[in-house]
């Protein structure tokens, strides 16, 4: 797979590894975590990178988002069969498959769940924004702006590692 990339998405990839990588050496000295090492971090990367094989264009709001696309993690155990209505990726049946929210039941939809979460996740948001809790929209997205804390409990804005 050939993915170009400008140099500065470079540097700035390399700058997040080698943060990331970082924060892991200090959370397993200290014992928030165990070290990790999993088998199947290569074939889920390999799942990932499948999806965003190419960059993707701003109208693709379903593909850009943040959150982990289903059936990365773990690999399909049957073909994927259904298409989303939404981000078109092609997928099992088990990622249509949730809660209706008028009946409650577990019911077959044409949206994938992570679709279904971004569509809720933007209607609370414009729900937030006519509230005025919510800050303008950013580049990538709409900024949640927390409420401001106490004196005593201000925000750390440096992470010292
Ligand atoms: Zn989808």
């Amino acid at each position: 797979m050939h993915r170009p990339l400008p140099a500065h998405y470079l540097e700035y990839a390399l700058k997040d590894i080698v943060l990331i990588a970082a924060l892991y050496h200090i959370f397993c000295a200290r014992g928030y975590m165990l070290p990790f090492h999993d088998p199947t971090v290569e074939d889920q990367s390999v799942r990932y990178l499948n999806i965003h094989n190419a960059p993707l264009s701003a109208d693709e709001a379903f593909l850009k988002s943040n959150i982990l696309p289903l059936e990365v993690l773990q690999a399909p155990l049957e073909t994927p069969n259904r298409q989303c209505d939404k981000c078109c990726r092609w997928l099992t049946e088990q990622s249509f498959l949730y809660p209706d929210l008028w009946r409650g039941a577990m019911a077959r939809h044409m949206t994938c769940k992570v679709c279904f979460i971004l569509i809720a996740r933007g209607e609370i948001k414009a729900q937030l924004m006519a509230e005025g809790k919510l800050s303008s929209p950013s580049k990538r997205g709409v900024q949640y702006s927390p409420p401001p804390l106490e004196p005593t409990q201000q925000r750390n804005s440096a992470i010292e590692v």
